[in-house]
């Protein structure tokens, strides 16, 4: 499973004779530890044309102190006020003479507004931040990343501000994020379930929000934790401040236990197919749920005219059916508790495409059709928000039984030429599992090193 080539572009010489090759030239991505929470160097906030928002305050919140004349770990651009051509030209003015001095695992964010379907000038102006965004991702390399969140409320936006600019982002890059006006009711945690629908709207004072552990007082339940992504989604929710119960299949039981065990949880197993699984969970749930994340799932791998229905069905059961079955129930049963949060696990294969996995790409589209049209009814319903995270190439047990030459290629194709780590996902999660994320809904986001498949 390590990734050999890694290590030796790690080294002087084998850094000098990949070079020399012409060969992908991965940096070592700085993650978060205890030890090492915040980017290491300050915050550069620049801004192209006028904007309206009032961006200041929720940046000094976000722990990345103003670069001064020290090292930048991050440049900040706020472009929202770019409503032509002519603008974009700001664009450029900014970001040219910085973008070399950001530091190696450092963070470009940009910021735009939502597109104008009543003035196309702005519109263009706008649409073409995601190229440029996209395109910067791919050049900037040394473990650099560059995301566009469009917003049109700065304090709705600060979670995922924080997220981006930590080093929680390391393998998330070249991603649009759309943030909402932030008009979500928040909700004290641990309400049983049956409360009344359409309470007055305030986001959540983030003064009162403990930052290091956010998610304090709530239940969150993540399927298939008993080891890879899954594993490292329980355990980071855990460090946030969950009870996590750990779901999976009654074989994994051991495993299962252990992780529970490790992080304070408890392990409910169940076959998250069988068809009272929803009503099971409800039961082991009295008091309801606060975080739910559909992370379990399977590959059956055969191109088509190989593939038996026996391949077919179990994929779309575990990976979609499943998905869609205990929403439904858990929704319905009022379990999800006002201010809840969905975390569905989709793919990049179910985004691009993949040879021999038609059925694992359909199952993987099937969860961002399903993010895709309850998200704005399960907020306006039920106080709760569903996104999803889309993994790319990520170093687990799933990815290791993969042939070599195509594992390779999956961990270089990528701007940060590498696979991501199951708590890479994890973070991701974790962000849109935060109490302060209620304006981020409906949103697919890759955790993928801006990969080439799909992009
Ligand atoms: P994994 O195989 O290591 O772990 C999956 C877990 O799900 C296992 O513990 C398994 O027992 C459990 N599970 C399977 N069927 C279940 C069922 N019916 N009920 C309950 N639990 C069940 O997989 P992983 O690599 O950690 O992937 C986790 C998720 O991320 C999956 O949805 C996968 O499709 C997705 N994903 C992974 C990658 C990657 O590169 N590893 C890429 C894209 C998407």
């Amino acid at each position: 499973m390590a990734d050999r080539y890694l290590r030796i572009t790690g080294t002087a010489p084998g850094r000098f004779l990949t070079r020399r090759l012409g060969l992908p030239q991965p940096a070592a991505l700085v993650r978060w530890s205890a030890e090492r929470p915040a980017l290491d160097g300050g915050l550069l906030h620049l801004t192209a044309g006028s904007s309206a928002l009032d961006l200041a305050p929720v940046l000094a919140r976000t722990g990345v102190a103003p670069a001064g004349s020290g090292r930048t770990a991050a440049v900040v651009l706020d472009a929202t006020g770019v409503r032509d051509v002519e603008g974009l030209a700001g664009v450029h003015a900014a970001l040219h003479p910085v973008v070399r001095s950001v530091a190696d695992s450092g963070r470009v964010v940009v910021l735009g507004a939502p597109l104008d379907p009543a003035d196309h000038h702005q519109a263009a102006a706008q649409q073409a931040l995601e190229g440029f965004t996209r395109s910067l991702g791919k050049e900037i390399g040394r473990g650099r990343t560059v995301n566009l969140v469009r917003l049109t409320d700065a304090s709705a936006a600060e979670s995922t501000l924080r997220f981006l600019l930590s080093p929680k982002s390391a393998y998330v890059s070249g991603q649009v994020i759309e943030v909402g006006p932030g008009e979500e009711a928040s909700e004290e945690p641990g309400e049983g379930p049956g409360e009344e629908p359409g309470e007055e709207a305030s986001e959540e004072p983030s003064a009162l929000v403990d930052r290091d552990r956010p998610l304090t007082g709530r239940t969150a339940l993540v399927t298939g934790a008993a080891r890879g992504i899954g594993e490292a989604v329980a355990e980071t929710l855990a460090r946030d401040g969950a009870r996590v119960v750990v779901l999976d299949v009654p074989q994994a039981e051991q495993d299962a236990r252990r992780v529970a065990d490790r992080i304070g949880g408890t392990a409910l197993l169940l076959d998250i197919t069988a068809a009272d699984a929803g009503a099971r969970i409800a039961e082991a749930l009295p008091d309801g749920l606060d975080v739910l994340v559909h992370n379990a799932g399977i590959t059956r791998d055969r191109r088509l005219v190989n593939m038996p229905v026996e391949r077919w069905v179990p994929v779309l059961e575990v990976n979609l059916a499943s998905v869609l079955r205990t929403t439904d129930a858990l929704l319905k049963a009022g379990t999800l508790n006002r201010g809840g949060r969905i975390v569905a696990t989709a793919s990049i294969a179910g985004l691009a495409g993949n040879a021999g996995q038609t059925n694992y790409g359909a199952s993987k589209a099937g969860v961002v059709g399903l993010v895709r049209s309850l998200a704005p009814r399960a907020l306006a319903e039920h106080g709760v928000t569903v996104n999803a995270v889309a993994p790319g190439f990520i170093e687990t047990k799933m990815t290791a039984a993969v042939p070599l030459f195509i594992r390779e290629a999956g961990r270089r194709m990528n701007s940060l030429a590498q696979g991501g780590l199951p708590v890479d996902v994890a973070e991701t999660t974790a962000w849109l599992a935060d109490p302060g994320s209620g304006a981020v809904n409906g949103q697919v986001v890759r955790v993928c090193g801006q990969s080439l498949l799909g992009a």
